[in-house]
């Protein structure tokens, strides 16, 4: 069994996966929780729509639990909605899980 997990209308436009209606969202950030090996120290990196890069432990993932290997998410938001999502992408015993979540932030250390 397969199922959508997002959605486009006729012309391939992304509809919000928060409200389902809104064609207007914006994917403006990527986040990689990167393993240099499986079961390794998760490297948390940001790329942001300017193309600005972090990589460190300022970087407040939108993934709550990575597992064992790697995740990759798109973060964006909704016009109509307000809505923040992530679009996610997990590495699970050599299939790729795919989810829409809301990003969890966590407090950053200053
Ligand atoms: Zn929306």
């Amino acid at each position: 069994m397969t199922r959508p997990f997002l959605n486009v209308d006729v012309d391939g436009i992304l509809l919000c996966p928060l409200c389902g209606e809104s064609r207007y969202t914006h994917i403006d950030d990527v986040f990689v929780a990167g393993r240099p090996r499986e079961d390794g120290e998760v490297v948390p990196v940001h790329i942001d729509s300017h193309g600005r890069t972090t990589s460190d432990n300022s970087v407040a993932l939108p993934i709550p639990d990575v597992g064992r290997r790697h995740a990759i998410s798109l973060g964006g938001w909704c016009e109509s909605c307000g809505g923040r999502f992530a679009i996610e992408f997990l590495q699970h015993k050599g299939q790729t899980a795919v989810a829409v979540r809301k990003p969890t932030w966590v407090p950053v250390d200053i």
